[in-house]
């Protein structure tokens, strides 16, 4: 497909196989109504959503990239604290190095999620594995799909109002989980052929730009190759910022919803809350690199 303003991709999507509520299937089949001619399925720690999708037939006019979203440490010289996603494009999706760091991610979930919930039993909420796999089925389990199960008890009104009071960081319910050092995230998906990219770096809440500067060379100068620059919670004047950090530190740049069903509600397929944007090129761009 040629060069089209009005069509639009979208890099950041999650499925079932997360804490996505559409499946593969129903993603793709989604990507024509939004006028998408690019998507990726970028799972929290799992490949099982890019697979599936590989496994389907695209609709015409729907081109699809591996994707995956990796929940990694900060390295030690990172201004901040938390989580850092690292968003992986175009892959071998069965790279084993790739596959083997996402199953000690896997099971860092799995170990950790018994504790969020004797945690929110000592608090008077009475959730057991089995209620939150009834509503989750078989992907594997984050922190939305135990809200969501609050929301459905009336111990909550809301999933942020879980995240908020009980299970977002710092609060009592709140439990760290395994992070991959960074720098071996970067040097996985590298290895693995693919595109790293910096997820969403208005979320690093770093406020300095010289300090987010200085952080994403430090991060190029590890293997980075791109930064998720166009991303519906970035207000206009950053992601403006992102676009000229990119040109100058000659980064790749990608956008994506961070679609995630009715978890976001009020997130739409490649459109966001209705007027966000990724313009076509930006796939032409990562192709070109994958080249
Ligand atoms: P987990 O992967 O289990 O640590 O959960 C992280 C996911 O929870 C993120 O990717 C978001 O989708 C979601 N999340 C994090 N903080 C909040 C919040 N305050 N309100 C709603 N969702 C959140
Ligand atoms: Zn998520
Ligand atoms: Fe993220
Ligand atoms: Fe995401």
């Amino acid at each position: 497909m040629g060069y089209n303003e009005h069509v639009g991709i979208d890099l950041h999507i999650h499925s079932i196989a997360s804490d996505g509520t559409l499946s593969p299937d129903e993603i793709l089949s989604l990507a024509p109504v939004q006028r998408l001619a690019a998507i990726s399925i970028t799972d929290h720690d799992t490949l099982e959503g890019s697979k599936a999708a590989q496994q389907i037939d695209c609709p015409s006019g729907v081109k699809l990239l591996s994707g995956v979203e990796i929940s990694a440490a900060p390295p030690p010289f990172a201004p901040f604290s938390g989580s850092l996603h690292i968003l992986g494009y175009g892959f071998d999706l069965d790279d084993s190095e790739l596959n083997q760091m996402l199953l000690v991610l896997q099971e860092a979930r799995r170990n950790r999620n018994p504790e969020i919930l004797r945690r929110l039993s000592q608090l008077g909420f009475d959730i057991t594995l089995d209620d939150i796999v009834r509503e989750v089925g078989d992907g594997q389990i984050g922190r939305p799909h135990i809200a969501r199960v609050m929301v459905a008890r009336g111990f909550v009104h809301s999933i942020n109002e879980a995240f908020d009071r009980y299970i977002g960081q710092g609060k009592p319910a709140y439990v760290d989980k395994f992070r991959i050092p960074c720098r071996q995230a970067l040097d996985i998906v590298l290895g693995a052929g693919g595109i790293p990219v910096l997820a969403h770096p208005f979320l690093l809440n770093i406020s300095n730009r010289n300090d987010l500067e200085h952080f994403i060379i430090s991060l190029k100068e590890m293997g980075l190759e791109g930064i998720e620059v166009y991303y519906p919670e970035h207000p206009p004047e950053e992601t403006r910022y992102y676009e000229h950090l990119a040109e100058k530190l000659e980064l790749l740049m990608t956008g994506g919803t961070d679609f995630h069903g009715s978890l976001k509600p009020e997130i739409q397929l490649g459109t966001g809350s209705g007027n966000f944007h990724v313009p076509y090129r930006l796939y032409e761009q990562l192709m070109a690199r994958l080249a």
